[in-house]
């Protein structure tokens, strides 16, 4: 079709002294340059400070304040809407060719900063470096990924042609889409769902987590930095008070693009249905939740392979992805052979500092720490605890350490089964045969990511028709979809299924519109 052929971004190998060294220049040149910093939000084009400010901990020791940003008032909140209003009118008849030229020079811009971002990222939200590296990765593959879905897009459709009409069939965009991001995944999740809608025409009320602005705050910068018109992107940060229902509510949002917990995804698309005084549309909502993901191991499946990919779907990033494993649900006659080879390999993680690249670091914040240990709690008196259950000592630094955690024979009634935990906590399910395994699997109101791992192919055939995932995997494990490769979004409570980095993502940020001419 003309275009580029795509590769994704290869990640690096810290193994070779070259890149580790650079990763650690990358830490010392962030923490000069931007430790105590405060930095500002960006509306109507230009810098704006709040009257108030929030702190940003390090997870690794919240003691230490990486970085301050400001809380919006309710005035700049109503002038970046505005701000964002003004500038579709321009944005919404930008050439797409242009549009794919910025993305392609942000890419450039970005890879040129791969440690840099990592880093930032290592402080605000405490993954290691591989994780950290892999989610930059991933948002230089958007940058490649939505260049071509722009261009692609703007060709328009055909339809079935009659003898004296000319039918076209194009699609346009929406306006302002208000982009609320969380904070697992700070520079890839903010910059899908905003690309998603700038490459459609849209502009973007761009609000990233309070616990990691400063992925965002450098991601929007790099955008301007290519060539993005400044009005197109109004970055806001603060609390729930100014950016919260009032944003969502808000007459002049047409869209809302959500990646966060059920609950709050639920409550924007409660909220968003109400039409207010005003209001000329009914708002769309696309929203990416939770999951609670299995991985199905059948009798006949490679163990070994099978328990690796397990370990670092659980564990990695201390199990806090919406695509992590929380279920292992494994046929009775490997059960046991199976937990063995996963407690082995799990007991070999270390706990320790994100920035000293340790395999699992802390979770977001002691807060979330503690809801996770209710869980543990819980389930040591319904289910058999087989490693962990306890938190690491990490001397006088304060942060959310969690041990890798796996519990035994879990009921599927059990709050372990069915409950998004966000943390190191899998739960070992044992199945009569391959098709209970396929049942329990589903047995879920969630549906985001889940694994089946066997070599028959009929089994393969069978779960490839039953299992009710979004992104269903075969024989790999169920964490690191691709962009433009793994379009990726779940079923039933995980969300809308809109899936980003996907062949239709861009078509929920646009309205489709026919013309028919007679000469
Ligand atoms: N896209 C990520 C993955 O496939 C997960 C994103 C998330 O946890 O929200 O692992």
């Amino acid at each position: 079709e003309g275009f580029l052929p795509f590769e994704h971004e290869p990640y690096h190998n810290f193994q070779d002294p070259a890149t580790a060294q650079a990763q650690e220049q990358a830490f010392r040149s962030v923490r000069e340059q931007y430790v105590g910093r405060t930095f500002p939000m960006i509306i109507a084009g230009r810098e704006a400070t709040g009257e108030k400010t929030h702190d940003v901990h390090n997870p690794a020791d919240t003691r230490e304040v990486v970085w301050r940003f400001p809380n919006a008032t309710h005035a700049q909140r109503e002038e970046a809407i505005a701000a964002a209003k003004a500038a579709f009118e321009d944005w919404r008849f930008s050439d797409p060719f242009q549009r794919a030229t910025i993305f392609k020079r942000a890419a450039e811009l970005l890879r040129a900063r791969r440690f840099e971002f990592n880093a930032v990222m290592t402080l605000e939200n405490g993954k290691n470096w591989s994780e950290a590296d892999g989610e930059v990765a991933e948002s230089v593959d958007h940058f490649e990924v939505f260049a071509r879905e722009a261009m692609r897009w703007a060709q328009g459709k055909a339809v079935y042609p009659m003898p004296d009409e000319h039918v076209t069939t194009v699609y346009e965009p929406l306006g302002v889409v208000a982009c609320i991001n969380p904070w697992n995944f700070p520079s890839a999740i903010p910059l899908g769902m905003a690309l998603g809608a700038i490459a459609a025409g849209n502009t973007v009320i761009w609000k990233p987590a309070s616990d990691t602005p400063l992925s965002s705050y450098l991601m929007v910068e790099l955008l301007f930095q290519a060539g993005l018109p400044r009005g197109v992107i109004q970055f806001v940060t603060g609390d729930h008070d100014v950016l919260g229902d009032d944003l969502v509510d808000h007459k002049d949002i047409r869209m809302i693009a959500f990646t966060g917990s059920k609950n709050i995804g639920c409550r924007i698309y409660e909220r968003a249905s109400k039409v207010h005084p005003g209001q000329r549309w009914l708002k769309r909502v696309i929203a990416e939740m939770g999951g609670k993901d299995p991985m199905v191991i059948c009798a006949d499946a490679d163990l070994d392979e099978a328990a690796a990919g397990i370990v670092a779907a659980a564990f990695g990033y201390a199990g806090q992805k919406c695509s992590a494993c929380s279920r292992v649900i494994a046929e009775d006659s490997v059960y046991d052979a199976l937990l063995e080879k996963v407690v082995e390999r799990a007991k070999r993680l270390k706990v320790g500092l994100p920035e000293d690249n340790a395999d699992l670091g802390p979770v977001i914040h002691e807060r979330a720490a503690r809801n996770i240990l209710r869980y543990i709690e819980g389930g040591k008196k319904t289910a058999k605890l087989v490693l962990g259950g306890d938190q690491p000592d990490m001397g006088d630094r304060r942060g959310g350490y969690v041990n890798p955690t796996i519990f035994s024979e879990v009921e599927p009634n059990d709050p372990l089964f069915q409950e998004e935990i966000f943390g190191p906590v899998l739960a070992f399910s044992r199945a009569r045969d391959w098709r209970h395994a396929i049942e329990l699997a589903n047995d879920s109101e969630y549906g985001l990511t889940a694994s089946f791992y066997s070599r028959d192919p009929h089994k393969i055939t069978e779960a490839r028709k039953l299992m009710h995932f979004g992104n269903l995997y075969i024989n790999r494990k169920c964490t690191g979809a691709l962009s433009g490769t793994h379009a990726f979004g779940g079923y039933g409570m995980s969300g809308t299924n809109a899936k980003v980095g996907g062949p239709d993502y861009l078509f929920w940020f646009m309205q489709t519109k026919t013309i028919a001419q007679r000469y």
